[in-house]
């Protein structure tokens, strides 16, 4: 019989799946690790195995002792399924800005969660880094993990993901493209590649906000390059123990929009559902890809499954929240959104009078009507220019400054002929609704759009 003697022993020996679609404008073959095939659903059970094994090994930690980690996600759970098989105990110390399914899911696979509030400083003792330090100081047998300075985390990697993407592509691998968070998966595999063969290129995948590629680059650690950011997973503020720079040969920043539209189309459109960061690394491969050349075999590695991130990535509200959606804008329709009312200027209507609707309404043109439909506009810069020659200007009927009208187009015109319409004399089109409805499109509606 073939059976597992635990759900430890079906740890790793991941597949290793080709992207097809995504990737077609790439010369190069392309390969996914796709690491949710874990028991835990990510490449982090590798890890919790190893930090814990050599923990033991050294003695750090003794049967029925208690094991403490700053995590929210994956390395928690990695974690929960070695201590429910060595029998130990768990405390997860997070964050309060974490969701409760992560808070549930770790209680879920027994361990303890302890929430600490967001915005303090880490030397605060209510942060997490504190917590984490008192709790591990105050309970009696117990061992603080910490995957950044923890070398058994890059370890795992060299020892098990090395391996088994050198065997999978028969030593045809030419580079490895993976995101960088504690540094674990991409010291460890990178030093074990690079270890069978010195010519393959190693790349991380960075956050915007966070340090790593500047610091490669430059050897500067930047504080200017920090700032706060919505990809998981990737980017750090500081520079942990486990990110080996000498096997990386470069970074490439992806941004928050593009790492989250790009989970969204792993799932549709190669049927793989992976988490945030996972889109991250497949933009960064496009990214590189004037790096590949026909005969190359990229290996990129997918750090986590989608079901973490329902509640973001793959939920239209946030992402819409967030400016991530993709409006497919082709057509003048496109760009109508609930503007309410057009509002319009009358010929006779005194300067004013049109001065004071921009005003309240703050738009910087109006179309001008009259009995037979539009005959004229105003704008800002026609306004000043008549001010300049006369100062009563405001007195006089609109009719007598006016502009010539902005032109009528349909719903189908497509946004490159709209945009044509668009010039110095001419601020804006109007787009007829039908019904003697009509709603007006500016520059800084289609800007916006793009
Ligand atoms: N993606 C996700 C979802 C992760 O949880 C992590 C771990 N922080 C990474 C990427 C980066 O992996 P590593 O820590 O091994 O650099």
């Amino acid at each position: 019989m073939k059976y597992a003697k635990n759900i430890l022993e079906t740890i790793g020996n991941t597949p290793l799946v080709k992207i097809n679609k995504i990737t077609k404008d790439i010369d190069a073959l392309v390969l996914a690790k796709v690491e949710t095939f874990n028991p835990g659903n990510s490449v982090k059970d590798r890890m919790a195995v190893k930090m814990v094994d050599d923990a033991e090994a050294a003695g750090l930690i003794k049967p029925g002792g208690t094991i403490i980690e700053g995590t929210s996600g994956n390395t928690g759970m990695g974690l929960a399924l070695v201590a429910i098989n060595r029998g130990y105990k768990l405390v997860c110390v997070i964050s309060d800005k974490q969701s409760k399914e992560k808070m549930d899911v770790l209680r879920a696979v027994g361990a303890e969660v302890v929430v600490c509030p967001t915005n303090v400083a880490p030397d605060d003792p209510r942060s997490y880094y504190s917590v984490s330090k008192r709790l591990a100081e105050e309970t009696p047998n117990s061992w603080y993990v910490n995957q950044y300075d923890n070398l058994s985390n890059a370890q795992a990697h060299y020892e098990q993901t090395g391996p088994e993407i050198w065997e999978q592509t028969e030593g045809k691998i030419t580079h490895f493209v993976v995101g960088v968070g504690t540094g674990g998966t991409i010291s460890g595999v990178g030093k074990y590649l690079k270890e069978k063969n010195p010519n393959i290129k190693v790349w991380g995948v960075d956050a915007y906000g966070s340090v790593f590629k500047k610091y490669h680059e430059t050897g500067i650690f930047d504080e200017n390059e920090i700032y706060s950011y919505i990809t998981e997973g990737i980017g750090e503020d500081i520079l942990p123990k486990n990110v080996n720079f000498d096997v990386i040969d470069g970074f490439t920043k992806v941004t928050d929009k593009d790492g989250a539209v790009f989970t969204r189309r792993l799932a549709k459109e190669e049927g793989i559902f992976v988490g945030y960061s996972a889109g991250s690394a497949i933009k960064g491969v496009l990214q590189l890809k004037q790096h590949f050349k026909p005969d190359d075999v990229v290996v990129v590695l997918f750090h986590d499954s989608g079901s973490r991130y329902i509640a973001k990535v793959f939920n239209d509200d946030w992402m819409r929240d967030r400016g991530f959606l993709e409006k497919d804008v082709k057509h003048a329709e496109d760009l109508i959104g609930a503007e309410g009312e057009l509002i319009t200027a009358k010929t006779e209507e005194l300067v004013s009078h049109a001065i004071e609707r921009m005003k309240k309404h703050n738009i910087s043109q109006i179309p001008v009507e009259d009995a037979s439909g539009f005959v004229g506009s105003l704008d800002e810069s026609a306004l000043f220019k008549a001010y300049l020659e006369d100062k009563n200007i405001s007195e006089k009927p609109i009719k007598d400054i006016m502009q010539s009208a902005f032109p009528v187009v349909s719903k189908n015109t497509s946004i490159d002929e709209l945009s044509k319409l668009i010039n110095r004399e001419n601020k804006a089109v109007l787009v007829d609704l039908g019904n003697k409805e009509f709603q007006i499109i500016t520059k800084h509606d289609i800007i916006s759009a793009i």
